[in-house]
């Protein structure tokens, strides 16, 4: 298999000098192993995407002086790809449909068991309230994995990850899965698929086999491996590298409008400054 990268930024904002860290690293790793990196636009939330920071992701790519093998993979072409794989996972026996509003998950929380993790890597760890319901998916507002029904059918998996802060292998437990990632959720109505199937299904879809990316994402990797055990796809290495920080040591967010690499160019820095910047 091809050693293979990806930088997979949303537009919904301007990429700063985390963003510019993640394409370099996955960039220079790709080329020094003289393999593929690739290029696609997480523009899953519709709502916030918008062709301009689209535009402007390519406009700073290139300035950096990065090239990307093969046409750029856009999320909202591949809508009916994440529908297939959430069928083959209902088709297992593995979701459940949730009507559950955000508000339910507050009052659920109000009431906290002593010892049990309140949050886990997608957000409130789900109290399981529609899942014994057999919901009809019209009544539903998302479709979620049920977690306990999944494990078995998942583990043994594991991963390999090469980052400074958990470099190993990370086995995967089900006690673990259920306690502290729990049912999350799979597909929402009003978006195509979760950050987590859409991620998975794409991965496998470009043949990627090293997915570099921030450690705040590394929470998130167990969900990701566990599916692709479920959807019997190989699991790439992962290298979650540290994040920019800011002088307060705040990470960076995309409304960091003084760390833009824009704003860095229009002020005259060189792609060797943001090297530089960055550590590299
Ligand atoms: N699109 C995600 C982000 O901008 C990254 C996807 C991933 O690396 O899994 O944070």
């Amino acid at each position: 298999m091809t050693f293979t990268t990806r930088f997979a930024p949303s537009p919904t904002g301007p990429l700063h000098l985390g963003h510019a860290y993640s394409a370099l690293l996955a960039h220079d790793m790709a080329r020094d192993n003289g393999g593929r990196f690739l290029l696609r636009i997480d523009d899953l939330d519709q709502s916030r995407s918008r062709p301009h920071w689209e535009q402007q992701i390519y406009d700073d790519l290139a300035w950096l002086g990065l090239t990307w093998d093969g046409p750029v993979r856009r999320q909202s072409d591949h809508f009916a790809d994440y529908a297939r794989v959430l069928d083959t996972l209902r088709a297992m026996g593995l979701t459940f449909e949730c009507q559950c509003t955000r508000r339910d998950l507050e009052t659920a929380a109000a009431a906290p068991q002593e010892g049990v993790p309140a949050f886990g890597p997608d957000g409130r760890i789900y109290p399981g309230t529609c899942r014994p319901l057999a919901l009809a998916d019209s009544a539903a507002t998302c479709t979620r994995l049920n977690m306990a029904a999944a494990c078995p059918r998942a583990l043994p998996a594991q991963f390999t990850e090469t980052g400074p802060r958990h470099a190993g292998t990370h086995r995967l437990s089900a006690d673990d899965m259920t306690a502290t990632v729990g049912d999350v959720i799979l597909s929402r109505r009003a978006m195509a698929a979760s950050y987590h199937l859409s991620v998975v299904a794409d991965d496998a879809a470009s043949a990627v086999t090293h997915v570099i990316r921030g450690e705040d994402l590394f929470d998130a990797t167990r969900i990701h491996v566990l599916l692709q055990s479920l959807l019997g796809l190989p699991t790439p290495r992962y290298h979650h590298h540290r994040l920019i920080r800011d002088e307060a040591g705040k990470r960076l967010a995309k409304r960091d409008d003084a760390r833009a690499i824009a704003t860095y160019r229009a002020d005259g820095a060189s792609p060797q400054d943001i090297r530089r910047l960055v550590g590299l």
